[in-house]
């Protein structure tokens, strides 16, 4: 059975306790990926120290020096980018022309961060006095602790690291333990790219790891993609410790379908964004709510599209779905089905776990739609994060967008109409941080701000520019070559 290591300062090494976890496949639980540490405080605290030590050289290189290792990643990204996606979808699930676009995502931000090294913006502006200059530079912050989620292995962590390191900060990142291979994968590939030793590491564990990065003194900021439980827990510790924080946190998006809208690409949207990645998406299709007049014919037809996906092992040219990621996962799936049942929500279709062929040794659950689903239902309210559609039924536009609202979360959203008005109403109205029109609730670029409202996240975007909003800090020049004293707001007025 193959054995993984930590990655601190530029070496892959033995956790200090000797400590390790099985990685388990989700699409066949038989199949052990490897051993990889189970790290404790101590870990964290070598790998904290080691970024801590390379920080002065590290933000001290010319940013655009940095940026072009950063664009070497992406260049290394792109050789293995099928490679990796095979190791991704054996540890996750998701098959591979997911994780190969889970792949592209982290090329296209390393070249978009290589870029951005050339710019990151400061202003020069007038002085209320006389030979005096005004400016404003970014500067890194410090080691900044990364955690994440497993669902986008790649994708995810890239969105935080690669920023994080173009600013000059250094990296201690704790990977799920439910996707680690992709971790020393992405250590292997910065090292490549000419990341020098203990500017990044790579840390592996469970929540107690993860906690551990958060205590740590040292470590300035958290950048965490997540539950919204695990990310509130976390933000009352980094408030005590006055840490910069970033959330990123859980879903419970609702894709809205007008009377006039094109029938036949809604729901081709409402399958991808339901059922792609089996529903785990933090911006997956989990709510559906749909015109009283187009109601019927639009459950119809997604009944008829949804039962014929073929499940199974990600790895297989012909899946089209693949298990979600683990037994815990799956009791959490099935129980939400029967609340919703219980609730009084029709179950359309699906609702039983996968058996047969080789679905028998994985965690595979049938794609699932309930309707009539109210706004006081669980299954309305609460992130199931597994491949179970609940929908609603609208009878106008206003209706439609405040169901949408009546939810603590708020990340993504969509419409399908053919009226321009209501595209923009909705566009202003809905409670979310992405609109997409005539688009499903997924499928972010990397060159724009990501992340939502309410009960997602904490204000900082990632993506795009916003992401180095949130790994950089203001410093303020003034320079006065007046050679006298002048002094602001008193002298001048
Ligand atoms: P999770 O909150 O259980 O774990 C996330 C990470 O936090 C893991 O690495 C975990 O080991 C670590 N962790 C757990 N408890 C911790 C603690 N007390 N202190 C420090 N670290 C701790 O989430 P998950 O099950 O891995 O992922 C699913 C969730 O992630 C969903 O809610 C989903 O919506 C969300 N998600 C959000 C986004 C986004 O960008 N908004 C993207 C992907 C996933």
């Amino acid at each position: 059975m193959p054995k993984f290591e930590n990655y601190i300062n530029g070496a892959f090494i033995t956790p200090n306790d000797n400590n390790y976890f099985d990685n388990i496949s989700p699409a066949n639980n038989a199949d052990i990926i490897g051993q990889f540490p189970l790290s404790s405080s101590s870990d964290v605290d070598n790998a904290v120290s080691a970024a801590k030590q390379s920080f002065k050289a590290w933000k001290n290189m010319p940013a655009p020096k940095r940026g072009d290792i950063l664009r070497i990643a992406g260049d290394i990204f792109t050789r293995r980018k099928k490679e990796l996606a095979k190791i991704m979808t054996r540890e996750m699930g998701k098959p591979t022309f997911e994780t190969e676009g889970d792949v592209q995502e982290a090329i296209d931000t390393c070249y978009y961060a290589a870029s951005e090294t050339r710019r990151l913006f400061g202003q020069t502006v007038p002085s209320e006095m006389n030979e005096k200059i005004n400016m404003s530079f970014r500067n890194p912050i410090g080691v900044c602790g990364i955690i994440t989620a497993w669902n986008f292995p790649i994708a995810v962590p890239s969105w935080k690291i690669i920023p994080a390191l173009a600013c000059g900060n250094t990296v201690v990142w704790k990977p799920s333990d439910d996707a680690p291979h992709s971790g020393i994968i992405f250590a292997e590939i910065l090292e490549e790219a000419g990341v020098p030793a203990g500017v990044f590491n790579v840390v592996h564990g469970d929540a107690i790891c993860g906690q551990a990065i958060v205590n740590n003194p040292d470590v300035a900021l958290i950048g965490f993609t997540g539950s919204t439980q695990t990310g509130t827990a976390i933000a009352e510790v980094c408030g005590r410790m006055n840490k910069r924080i970033s959330l990123e946190m859980g879903g419970k998006n609702a894709q809205i379908i007008m009377d006039d809208a094109n029938l036949e690409l809604a729901v081709e949207g409402a399958l991808w964004g339901a059922f792609g990645t089996t529903g785990q998406r933090c911006t997956a299709t989990s709510r559906l709510i749909v015109h009283s007049s187009v109601y019927d014919i639009v459950i119809e037809m997604i009944e008829k599209q949804a039962t014929k996906l073929r499940l199974g092992d990600g790895l297989k040219a012909e899946t089209q779905v693949g298990p979600v990621i683990n037994k815990k996962a799956v009791e959490k799936i099935m129980s939400y089905i029967e609340i919703g049942k219980s609730e009084g929500a029709k179950l359309v279709f699906g609702g039983e776990i996968a058996t047969g062929n080789d679905l028998d040794n994985g965690n595979f659950i049938k794609p699932t739609l309930f309707k009539d689903v109210t706004r006081n239902m669980r299954i309305f309210q609460e992130e199931i994060f597994g491949p179970v559609l609940s929908v609603s039924k609208c009878h106008s536009l206003d209706e439609a967008i405040e169901l949408a609202n009546d939810c603590k979360y708020g990340l993504s959203s969509s419409i399908f109409t053919n009226d321009v008005r209501s595209a923009w109403l909705a566009t202003k109205e809905l409670e979310a941080g992405i609109t997409y029109i005539n688009a499903p609730t997924i499928g972010a670029e990397a060159h724009m701000p990501f992340g939502g409202v309410k009960g997602t996240g904490n204000g900082h975007r990632e993506g795009g520019w916003t992401a180095f909003e949130i790994f950089t800090e203001w410093k303020t020049v003034y320079v006065d070559y007046s050679n006298k004293l002048q002094r602001a707001q008193i002298d001048n007025y």
